[in-house]
């Protein structure tokens, strides 16, 4: 962030927590989880315990960071080191990242801003060609990388449903604050899982770990017998595989399965794994893997755009509408940068080198990608 930016963001921010503050959900057992949050300096402080919900408020008013964050797992002792604190359980949490998708729209959005002239390029490269700056790379978030973790979010919450059993209701699930969606899945049957276990249900999650034995073939994909194969009706990633075949080859899902083999040959596993990546959900399994992570608190702004991670009512909605945070108080500021944007229904930008008039909101956006700062 430009230096000129800091105590604004900071003050915008400061203004956001003392006056949403009651808005702001507290997660439960808050007595057994650690929090943490980033400084504006960049430091990370962890290992705080909150006693009750109060103290996190006063904490968040007290300290307006610019990162807030909260343990998925509940510890005996939060406050300890992370090998003395005591693991009693956890959420189950899920996060999906358009930035992880390999979308086209990446890189006709995506840059890099030279941190000294502020030249931008749309290619990596080790400094700028013009003045042998450093080049920061500055992902761009726009309504088809949206749509398309929604894509994903649908993917998982149906594998979640038909293969867990764990229903939409018991999760809650967050526009992250900036280029996805996180979910939370709080007092399930999984909240005793540990590392390995959680480890293994992300990578079942992401359809990884089919082989021809568990699809009833032998290894070369010769059949065992017909009884072997997964039919329509077959549970989880087998079922699941068999319905899409059986679609796409429109007859009874054996025969569909026997045409895969015949039609592809030697190329079977990697065609069974082509169609199992357009099945199955691109989540970050770091993240669900990991029980000792703190993740981003509901309700906060997040460090990378001043949105809020917000609570998603309905899929239709427009995270860059719900989870806008300040007003539309205009703040005259110098934009190096900008792609055009959306915020809060209005189209912004693109901008070059200059001095504009912006809503409180699309100023601190741009502001905390390193773009913008306020002038007179
Ligand atoms: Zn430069
Ligand atoms: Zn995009």
């Amino acid at each position: 962030m430009h230096p000129l930016a800091s105590p604004f963001v900071k003050m915008v921010f400061k203004n956001y927590y003392f006056n949403k503050i009651s808005s702001i959900p507290i997660p439960l057992h808050v007595e057994q989880r650690e929090f943490g949050y980033m400084t504006f300096e960049d430091t990370m402080i962890r290992h705080i315990k909150c006693s009750s919900p109060g103290e996190v408020r006063a904490m968040l008013v007290k300290e307006s960071p610019k990162g807030v964050y909260a343990s998925v797992s509940y510890y005996e002792f939060p406050e300890a080191p992370m090998e003395e604190k005591s693991w009693l359980g956890g959420d189950i949490a899920f996060d999906i990242d358009s930035d992880a998708l390999n979308l086209p729209c990446k890189k006709t959005h995506d840059f890099y801003i030279c941190q000294k002239c502020g030249d931008v390029y749309s290619q990596e490269m080790q400094n700028c060609p013009v003045c042998k700056g450093s080049l920061e790379k500055i992902g761009w978030v726009c309504d088809n990388c949206i749509s398309a973790a929604k894509k994903e979010l649908v993917k998982l919450l149906a594998v979640l449903d038909e293969d867990f059993g764990i229903r939409r209701d018991d999760i809650d699930v967050y526009f992250s604050g900036n280029g996805g969606y996180h979910l939370h899945i709080i007092g399930s049957n999984y909240e005793k899982l540990d590392q390995a276990a959680r480890a293994e249900m992300a990578e079942y999650i992401s359809g990884k770990g089919m082989t021809p034995k568990s699809l009833g073939f032998t290894p070369r994909w010769a059949i065992f017998n017909r009884e072997s194969i997964p039919s329509e009706y077959s549970p989880g990633w087998r079922g699941r595989l068999a319905r899409h075949l059986a679609e796409l080859y429109d007859m009874p899902a054996k025969d569909a399965f026997l045409r895969v083999v015949e039609d592809n040959g030697n190329r079977t596993a990697s065609f069974i794994e082509k169609v199992i990546d357009m099945l199955a959900p691109t989540i970050d399994s770091a993240v669900t893997a990991d029980i000792h992570r703190i993740f981003r608190m509901p309700g906060t702004l997040h460090n990378k755009s001043g949105l809020i991670k917000k609570k998603v009512r309905s899929l239709d909605e427009d995270p860059f509408l719900t989870s806008v945070a300040f007003d539309e108080e205009a703040q005259s500021v110098y934009v190096v940068f900008a792609p055009r944007f959306s915020l809060a229904g209005k189209i912004f930008g693109p901008y070059k080198r200059e001095k504009v008039y912006l809503p409180t909101y699309a100023a601190v956006y741009l502001m905390m990608k390193g773009l913008a700062y306020p002038v007179n």
